[in-house]
């Protein structure tokens, strides 16, 4: 459909209108998620699937979901229920300049807890090598698994997945 892209990177002037990125101050408390939702398009289940009411979508179903930052508590659920594969989990909170972010991961194999893996940013490049902290895969995630990696903190907002691990042809 012209003018509407699934899949598109969001700009950084996207980045900053979107109402639902967290703040800076509450991403230092602990766990949020961090919904990076630009495109206005028919889609809600953020809305239903968060049981802290945190995301609201509202019944204009093209409006771009907004966080309450102060009822997310990172539990994670919407991650992989997200569609559009824009909902991420961070956490700049660690001690020793570390973070985390959470995302979703489609690829196999999948990595492994304790795995040293490249972090790459929203547009597929290397940004940094990050820890693999867990790997979660529920019943209801259907094929999405979500990857926990740890990175340096201050690569948190630039880490939004990891680079395919190689095929095992043996
Ligand atoms: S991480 Fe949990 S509490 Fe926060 S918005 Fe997602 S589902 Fe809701
Ligand atoms: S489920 Fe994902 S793609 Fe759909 S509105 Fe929510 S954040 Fe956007």
């Amino acid at each position: 459909m012209e003018g509407v892209k699934y899949t598109g990177i969001p700009s950084a002037e996207e980045l900053a209108n979107c109402p639902g990125r967290p703040s800076e101050e509450r991403m230092k408390k602990g766990r949020v998620a961090c919904v990076e939702c630009v495109q206005e398009i028919p889609c809600n289940p953020c809305e239903g699937i968060c049981p802290f009411h945190a995301i609201t979508v509202g019944d204009q179903i093209t409006n771009l979901p907004h966080l309450d930052e102060s009822k997310c508590t990172g539990c994670g659920l919407c991650v992989a229920n997200c569609p559009g594969l824009a909902i991420f989990v961070v956490d700049k909170s660690l001690d020793g300049g570390q973070g985390t972010v959470d995302f979703p991961f489609e690829y196999l194999p999948l990595p492994q807890k304790g795995d040293e893996v490249d972090a790459v940013g929203r547009d597929g490049q290397f940004v940094c090598k990050g820890t693999v902290m867990a790997v979660t895969k529920a019943k209801n995630y259907g094929g999405t698994a979500v990857v926990r990696l740890k990175v340096p903190v201050e690569y948190v907002d630039q880490v939004r997945s990891m680079k395919r691990l190689p095929r095992d042809v043996g």
